[in-house]
């Protein structure tokens, strides 16, 4: 199927794909895929009154049948598993198998997501009157906005929709301007899921094509509840202040700075995978990517030298063939920034190996790197920063306390893990005192979390939580109620009132 047929596949006719003013383009090698009309202000104006409407209706149907609506999304994805991964391959470079592997992770929280719409609970809680008794409700929150990094063009949208939906919330979402497409395909699939659903109402879903001006209407209005934005942390500090403004609820991923410890006790063989796959898989355009290696100065030779031959032979190339490791970057702005942040590691006394660009022959317009090992002599200021890139820093320590320091001492705050078959080490890892972040894993990568458990982190990153665990807590309003069966009004406190 070539690149048109796909798109058709979708629904996506020639009408839609040539309106023009945003051209869409593949970082594979260039080429223009499309070339959609963005919407603007008015546009996004519209559809936020239509999700209203939504939510007026879709908070009366009981959370289990909103289940259904999500269980028949799942269908939908599992149905067009291939195609959809093809067209994230396509409009975001990743190779094949990770284009693949987050369309899984989307029927992930799908069947998540059917599971909590039986499931959402409150508490009831001991009153400290006699014949009282208190207990929490949770409530449909209203419209949902969000707004996605193109990086993981349609998983990040999942995870947010598949709770908002259960929880009785319609979302307006406004893809990354470099991934619209993937968009458009997503909200085509779930069109098909309401066909078979019958009875919603409309305006559930509604995709905002274009930049950051229709994004700042969801950002902006009153009517849109919770604004969950993933991005970088300079989206993120134009976005938190501007919605806390109007008092509304933000959910902000933000960006990364992961790190991986490699104590002296670590399995060097499951370590190397491990970084190999967190440092240069989705050619380092993860959150969760492995920026930082932490190493003890007893394995630091022996690691290394596996880590060169590995970054020297991956297969750099088209993603969409099979053997391909490392795919592109997404443009030139992203290449750009890199060759700027191995230049300033050179300046603050760090060795590079790689980093040089790739196929530039083949592809002048696509952007192929060699990842790159940037060996510091200490946690510089390049070091503290997040580049959207495959550049690995190697720093290393003595002593754990170090490592521990050296680990928490940037400003954000997303995953981690350390590599040890020590349990003092690892506990203390895990433990108040240890690593920072909202993810801290032992003996597994900084990369690939799976949906179970509650996503995001702390500092710069945000601290937003989205996805497993309570996360849909904040996709819903609670209330506190407190009911007097007896004939007597007591007052809390033990309080007299005439
Ligand atoms: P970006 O910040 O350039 O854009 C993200 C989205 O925000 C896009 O849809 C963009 O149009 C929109 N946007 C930008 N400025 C805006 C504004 N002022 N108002 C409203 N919308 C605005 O990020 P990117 O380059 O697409 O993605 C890479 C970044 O995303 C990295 O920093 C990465 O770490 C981060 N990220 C974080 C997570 C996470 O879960 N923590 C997940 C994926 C990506």
């Amino acid at each position: 199927m070539d690149t048109q047929d796909l798109l058709h596949a979708f629904g996506l006719d020639a009408g839609t794909l040539q309106a023009g003013g945003l051209p869409v383009r593949s970082p594979i090698d260039g080429a223009i895929l499309a070339d959609l009309r963005p919407h603007g202000a008015d546009d996004a104006r519209r559809m936020i009154d239509r999700a209203h409407q939504a939510f007026l209706a879709w908070r009366q149907v009981p959370a289990p049948r909103r289940g259904e609506l999500v269980r028949l999304l799942g269908e939908e994805l599992r149905a067009h598993k291939q195609a959809l991964g093809r067209l994230v391959t396509l409009e975001a470079g990743k190779i094949a198998a990770e284009g693949e592997g987050e369309v899984q992770e989307m029927i992930d929280i799908c069947d998540f997501a059917v599971g909590l719409s039986r499931q959402l609970h409150g508490l009831t809680i001991a009153s400290e009157r006699p014949g009282h008794r208190m207990m929490e409700t949770w409530h449909p929150l209203g419209v949902v906005g969000v707004i996605s990094a193109f990086n993981f063009p349609v998983a990040v949208w999942s995870w947010n929709a598949a709770l908002a939906l259960v929880c009785g919330d319609p979302v307006v979402w406004k893809p990354s301007e470099k991934t619209p497409l993937t968009a458009l395909a997503c909200q085509a699939l779930f069109r098909r899921a309401l066909a078979r659903f019958g009875d919603a109402p409309d305006g559930l879903l509604q995709v905002l094509v274009g930049a950051r001006e229709p994004g700042e209407v969801l950002v902006d209005d009153p009517r849109v509840a919770l604004v969950s934005a993933t991005g970088s942390t300079r989206m993120g500090r134009e976005v938190g202040p501007r919605v806390a403004r109007r008092f509304g609820r933000c959910l902000l991923e933000l960006g990364g700075n992961n790190a991986l410890i490699v104590a002296p006790s670590a399995d060097l063989d499951m370590a190397a995978r491990a970084i190999l796959f967190g440092a240069i898989g989705t050619a380092g355009q993860r959150c969760t990517t492995t920026r930082r290696l932490i190493v003890h100065a007893s394995v630091a030779d022996a690691l290394l030298a596996r880590l060169k031959a590995a970054y020297a032979s991956a297969p750099v190339g088209d993603p969409r063939d099979p053997g391909t490791l490392v795919g592109p970057l997404i443009d030139q702005a992203a290449y750009d920034a890199m060759r700027a942040a191995l230049d300033q590691a050179r300046a603050q006394g760090g060795t590079v190996t790689g980093g040089e660009r790739l196929l530039a022959d083949r592809h002048p317009d696509a952007w192929y790197v060699r990842p790159a090992l940037a060996e510091m002599p200490g946690q510089t200021d390049v070091v503290r920063h997040e580049t959207f890139a495959p550049i690995l820093y190697v720093l290393r320590y003595r002593d754990f306390d170090e490592a521990l320091a050296l680990h928490n001492d940037v400003p954000q705050g997303l995953s981690s893990a350390i590599f040890t078959t020590d349990l003092r080490e690892a506990e203390a890892f895990l433990g108040a005192t240890g690593s920072d972040c909202g993810i801290a894993n032992v003996n597994i990568g900084t990369s690939g979390a799976e949906i179970g458990g509650a996503f995001g982190g702390e500092k710069e990153t945000g601290g937003g939580r989205e996805s497993g665990s309570d996360a849909w807590r904040a996709y819903m309003r609670r209330a506190t109620n407190t009911i007097n069966y007896s004939r007597e009004l007591p007052l809390a406190q033990g309080i007299r009132f005439g």
